[in-house]
């Protein structure tokens, strides 16, 4: 979910952007103007985020599963241990794509609470020659986010926020790389941002595609090619609306006042469960269980019906998600437990 004003805002000036008589689709990425839109993006970012300025912001295409390579790439060399906090699907599949270029190794793994929990802080030990610790601070499919960053000594941390970047304050200067694709909190699909200590730059490997070179494309404020010129002035307007709300002390309260009514609600019904640890519950991604999961089906139709949409588990898991992203306002999860209140007194 988008925020509406940003559509507003977008659908006005689709088509004379700035003044320029054109949308900015189809203006020059290389042109003044956008030029300065993108420049604007990436202060709007810093400044939401609070980036310090040893850090560079990156505009990138390929997803976060592209960079599931691409860090590799840049920050290890061949055969190079890489240790991987594994808590469900996403840095599963992380591991999965790094054991392609190094020695990706899986140092905790969620295995036995079936990824319903998150590591404790120092029940792991990251090797001192690790390249980097990857994680997933927020798993999207199993609604597993962790409520403390790893510490890893020397060695960077690298956290894939795709699904919770701009949910909450982040302290950037614990991380050595933060990225993720843009479409769940950030804007739409086709961007995705990496953020960057400036120190893990230029270590590349040779055979590195340049557009994922980190370096390269630093050097070329992500305009080595063409870059997703539209996710970026979305990015943009997401940004403003980011800040005229609060900024991410504003995006947390809200989303805190979010989860914590559809958390407790489902606590407090028999009808509804969610199998995740206390300390480890998504913000951002809710996934909920019926005490008769042949209702399943019936339940996501009749919500469609109802305008709820999106609510089915993802496909390797089943049962009901609510992702409950940045643009969801609270009215929307009222709405939602109102539906599931109806729910249960009709079939529970
Ligand atoms: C969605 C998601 C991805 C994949 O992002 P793409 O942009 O589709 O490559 C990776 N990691 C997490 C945590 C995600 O939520």
């Amino acid at each position: 979910m988008m925020p509406l004003e940003v559509l507003d805002k977008a659908r006005s000036e689709l088509l004379d952007w700035g003044g320029s008589g054109m949308s900015v689709m189809e203006v020059s990425h290389r042109g003044k103007a956008f030029v300065a839109c993108a420049a604007q993006t990436e202060a709007s970012l810093r400044d939401v985020m609070g980036v310090p300025d040893n850090y560079k912001v990156l505009f990138l295409q390929g997803g976060a599963y592209g960079e599931f390579a691409a860090l590799p790439m840049n920050l290890s060399a061949p055969g190079q241990k890489i240790d991987f906090l594994k808590t469900g699907q996403w840095s599963a599949k992380a591991v999965t794509e790094a054991k392609k270029y190094a020695d990706a190794r899986v140092i905790a793994d969620e295995k036995e609470s079936n990824y319903s929990t998150v590591p404790a802080a120092g029940s792991y030990t990251v090797d001192a020659d690790a390249a980097y610790l990857h994680y997933a601070p927020n798993e999207t499919i199993g609604g597993v986010e962790f409520d403390y960053v790893p510490d890893a000594g020397d060695v960077p941390v690298v956290a894939d926020m795709s699904s919770t970047i701009l949910s909450r304050p982040v302290d950037v200067s614990k991380f050595g790389v933060i990225f993720g694709g843009a479409q769940k909190n950030m804007g739409p699909a086709g961007l995705a941002v990496v953020i960057v200590r400036d120190d893990l730059l230029g270590k590349a490997r040779p055979e590195t595609p340049s557009v994922w070179d980190f370096a390269q494309m630093a050097a070329n404020d992500s305009m080595l090619n063409t870059p997703p010129t539209f996710g970026i002035y979305l990015l943009g307007l997401v940004l403003d609306w980011v800040k005229e709300n609060g900024g991410l002390e504003g995006m947390g309260a809200r989303n805190k006042a979010k989860k914590d009514a559809l958390y407790s609600f489902i606590d407090a019904s028999p009808f509804y469960s969610n199998p995740v640890a206390l300390n480890a519950r998504s913000w951002m991604n809710v996934p909920f269980l019926l005490a008769k999961p042949e209702l399943d089906k019936q339940f996501v139709t009749e919500a469609n019906e109802a305008g709820l949409t999106n609510l089915a588990g993802h496909r390797s898991v089943g049962g009901m998600r609510a992702s409950i992203y940045n643009a969801m306002p609270l009215e929307g999860v009222q709405a939602l437990i109102d539906f599931m209140k109806e729910f249960e007194r009709r079939n529970g």
